[in-house]
């Protein structure tokens, strides 16, 4: 049985979708009304309503009212900072190995997107955020978007992540902010052995400078990405891709934390130190 309620309830988002596919986002409240150009709605209209029901307004305009996904929810939450796109987002779950009860760090935390991905799988995130008005944002869009029990996983503290990282046994440090290599040291005290820093950057000037720091760091086997994805138009014999796509978004990079015995294991293929060369920390 689907744990959600059968029927939409009173204080539950719904995203409503008109003919011309335009898309709104209401939250459910007795007694209000929904307004758009194309006429009125009555919230009662739709309260006890099955997902996938159509409601129209006083004027006639019809839309089809659906529970948003996370996606939908991401992409039209209110934003202080750029958000992280649901393409990366869902590479980056898979790249920073979110699983459920997995201590993260997380910095900055902008918008919280890429929170709320996090929180939804599960993880109990410290997040570090500089600007208290991103950070306040952050916080109402995890309590609207998912509830106060994703909300109680979510420690954010409004500080410089680049002054260091409070605590240890850490999983994983996921960072979307300029100048991810100087977390680097801090990731490599607070996290667990074997645990991964991923990384999300929009520029490969930035790839290059965060790589060169993992060379010289107690992480190996790091790896970078980025994510392009096609959608097609598909519609009788008029199946092609869309015209236009999300060419780019950003670079995803994520490494391990090895052991003293392991650092550079995976540059001795390429004619690297290889382990056993000694200190946990290469010295340049
Ligand atoms: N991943 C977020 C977007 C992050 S935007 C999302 O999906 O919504 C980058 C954020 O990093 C901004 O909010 C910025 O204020 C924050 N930031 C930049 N430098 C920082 C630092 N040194 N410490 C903490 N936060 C920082």
């Amino acid at each position: 049985m689907s744990e959600l309620p059968s029927v939409f309830r009173a204080g539950e988002r719904v995203l409503l979708i008109d003919r011309r596919r335009r898309r709104y986002l209401v939250r459910l409240e007795e007694g209000q009304k929904f307004h758009t150009h194309a006429g009125t709605v009555d919230h009662a209209e739709l309260i006890g309503r099955t997902p996938g029901s159509v409601a129209t307004s006083a004027s006639g305009a019809r839309f089809v009212a659906l529970r948003p996904t996370l996606a939908d929810l991401v992409v039209d939450m209110p934003r202080g900072a750029q958000v992280i796109y649901p393409k990366d987002l869902g590479a980056l779950m898979m790249l920073a190995d979110i699983f459920p009860g997995a201590r993260v760090v997380e910095s900055g935390v902008g918008s919280g997107a890429l929170s709320m991905a996090m929180l939804r799988a599960g993880a109990v995130i410290t997040g570090y955020e500089i600007r208290d008005d991103f950070a306040d944002r952050a916080r109402r869009n995890v309590v609207e978007g998912l509830g106060e029990e994703a909300a109680s996983r979510f420690d954010l503290r409004v500080a410089d992540v680049y002054d260091g990282i409070e605590g240890d046994g850490y999983d994983r440090v996921v960072l979307d902010l300029p100048e991810p290599w100087r977390v680097i040291k801090a990731a490599e005290e607070v996290l667990v052995p074997g645990g991964i820093l991923a990384a999300y950057l929009p520029s490969i000037v930035q790839v290059s400078q965060l790589r060169e720091a993992l060379d010289q760091s107690a992480f190996g086997f790091a790896s970078t990405q980025e994510v392009l994805v096609r959608t097609w138009h598909v519609e009788g014999l008029a199946v092609r891709p869309d015209h236009r796509m999300v060419a780019h978004t950003g670079f995803l990079t994520a490494a391990r934390l090895l052991g003293p015995d392991a650092t550079q294991w995976d540059r001795k293929a390429e004619g690297g130190i290889g382990p056993g060369s000694g200190s946990h920390r290469r010295t340049p």
